[in-house]
């Protein structure tokens, strides 16, 4: 039991960082291609937290964000 207390903490403290910055996404379309986002991606911006569907779409929001205007999810959906 003892040896399994750590991984167990250090699951717990992996699962709070990708929460860290709360919050679910202000949009859920990809604002450089307009697809369908993954909460994985994200980055934290001014207007709240900005999901993306790839990596690839997130570096290229972070070099240029004002390029890719963000589109918020309408509310309830
Ligand atoms: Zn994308």
């Amino acid at each position: 039991m003892k040896t399994r207390f750590p991984c167990l903490l250090l699951a717990l403290i992996a699962i709070s960082s990708v929460f860290a910055k709360g919050g679910p996404a202000i949009n859920d379309k990809c604002p450089v291609d307009g697809n369908a986002v993954r909460i994985i991606y994200r980055l934290f911006t001014e207007k709240g937290n900005v999901a993306f569907c790839c990596v690839e779409c997130m570096a290229l929001y972070e070099k240029d964000p004002s390029r890719y205007p963000v589109t918020a999810k309408k509310p309830g959906s």
